[in-house]
Order: C-alpha cells, then structure tokens, then sequence
C-alpha cells in the first residue's frame, strides 16, 4: 500500500452564488510515500474558485494566496483529474491532519456536482490521533500540526505553513515519525460506504435524562476516592453540555457535585464524569438548602 500525505487550502466564506458560507479548495498539496514510507513524488495546484473569486482576508493572512494567483489556476474538477491521475491505480492510504479536509473534499464535490470523486481514495488514516498515540499525548483536537511535529522532534521552520504542499512535506514526516504497524492498523479505515458515514456524523451532547439513550444505570456515579456509588442528594439539572447533580459518598461521608457529560458518538453513547467534592461551606449552603426544601415540602 502506498500513502498519500494530502492537504487542502481553502477559502471559508459566503459564496455570493450559492447565498451561504462555503469552503471553497482553492490549493491541494500531497506527498506520495512507498511502502517503505519513502518519499517517491508530490502534487501541488492552485485551484481557480468558482462560487467565491474573492480571497478572505484572513485566508490570504494564513497562506499569502492571492485572488491573482488563482485566476490563472485550473478549476477543480481539472485538478481532479490531474491528481487521481497522478495518483495511479495502486492500493492507496490517504492521509490527512484531521478529518477535516476530507469533508470539505466531500462538501466540494457536492457543490461542484463531481460524482464519485472520492473514489481515488481506497484507504484513509487520520494523522491527529496516529501522532497523539505516537507523542503518548491524550488525543486532543487542539493539537496543531505544528505542536505535533515538534512533539515529534521534527524541525520544519524552513517551509512555508499552512500552505498545501508544505503542510503535507510536514505531515509526511510526522507520519513516518509516528508510524508503526500497530498503531497505524488501529487508525485506518478501507474507505467504503460505512467510513464515509462514519466520517460525515456531526457527535453531540445529551442533556436530557429523559432521553432514551440514557439508560437510568448510567446516571449512577462513583465517588472517586472509594469507588462505592453515589447517593444522589438533588435533583439533576442541566447546565451547559452537561447534566448535574449533587451527591453523597456514604462510606467517605464527602460531599459532591458530579457533572455528566453524554455525548453521542458513531458508534454509540459515550459517558464523562467530573466530581467535584464540595468545600465544607457549599456542602452547609446545600445541606441548610435541602432541609429548607424538605420543611417546605412537609408542610
Ligand atoms: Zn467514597
């Protein structure tokens, strides 16, 4: 299999012809590597827009592309064809710094009506969670490509960022940094129907215990210092992303206030917990309030 290190550039705006905001690609950069991760070529063109033929300020900031530099580029479905040329009929894994680019490559081809596009990708891996395992990191989204590839010893000041090719010369060395056959068969997906779907689910947070997902034994907390479950003290509420409530450690005798954090995933719920115990002035303010409360009910 070879791989296929790729970034994109490109133009977030209002398109005044489709009348929303739309990402348009306006650079595609790649490094393809052998099997031995060797590098053997790399790709870089400058895309002519179609829906936007103005640059954002903040885009032209970032990547010093100008509006003249793209009006004599190709148009994407050129570039396209070009590049999955470039590319040849072999197994491939393509490679990007988050999943990000893949969907605006998805969203582009949407827009531009470019059907099945996709389809010169035949394996995918995200670079983001394969140098978090690799730098021993938690897994952050915050991790810049640049904070990566220092994590990793690379120096790379010399090269233009956050420009497509550059990013991907980048990318390529923080792969063959990070890569080792373990951890890349735990990150790579074959690139069918199922990833597609997968790739394209927007997470989101649950707030509701109501909602069925949540199962009532997931409600139930543990209190961090013994391990035995919560005795729940208020009723829970919803603050932000997440769901509150006061509890009790009745081996311990502290007090807490846990935060559940539900989120909606691909493939299925995943549960936070934050349990924060209370100073002996809150616990009082909570205990005087709950007996305030009970005397309320009871009469
Ligand atoms: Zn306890």
């Amino acid at each position: 299999m070879k791989y296929v290190i790729m970034d994109l550039e490109w133009n977030g705006n209002r398109s005044p012809i489709l009348g929303r905001h739309f990402n348009e690609i306006i650079e595609i950069g790649a490094v393809l590597l052998d099997e031995s991760l060797n590098y053997v070529k790399d790709f870089s063109a400058l895309i002519t827009p179609k829906f936007n033929h103005r640059v954002s300020s903040r885009v032209k900031t970032l990547t010093h592309i100008s509006d003249a530099d793209l009006r004599y580029a190709r148009e994407l479905p050129e570039v396209i064809d070009h590049f999955t040329d470039w590319l040849g009929e072999d197994d491939n894994c393509v490679v990007t710094f988050g999943t990000g680019d893949i969907l605006v490559l998805l969203e582009n081809f949407e827009v531009y009506g470019i059907e099945s596009a996709m389809q010169f990708m035949k394996h995918y891996c995200d670079l983001q969670p394969l140098c978090a395992a690799a730098i021993e990191t938690k897994f952050d989204f915050q991790l810049s490509l640049a904070d990566t590839a220092g994590g990793l010893g690379i120096e790379f000041d010399e090269l233009d960022q956050h420009r497509a090719l550059d990013d991907s010369i980048i990318s390529a060395e923080c792969f063959a940094a990070a890569y080792s056959a373990e951890t890349f068969s735990s990150f790579v997906y074959r690139a069918d129907e199922e990833f597609f779907r997968r790739v394209t689910f927007k997470n989101y947070s649950l707030t509701d215990t109501e909602n069925e997902a949540i199962e009532p034994p997931m409600l139930m907390s543990s209190c961090p210092v013994c391990g035995a479950y919560l005795k729940r003290t208020s009723a829970f509420r919803q603050k932000s992303s997440s769901i509150r409530a006061e509890c009790f450690c009745g081996k311990c005798g502290k007090e807490y206030e846990v935060r559940l954090y539900f989120k909606m995933k691909y493939d299925g719920i995943s549960k936070r917990v934050n349990a924060e115990e209370k100073t002996a002035a809150e616990t009082e303010t909570t205990v005087t309030a709950a007996t305030a409360t009970a005397t309320a009910t009871v009469t």
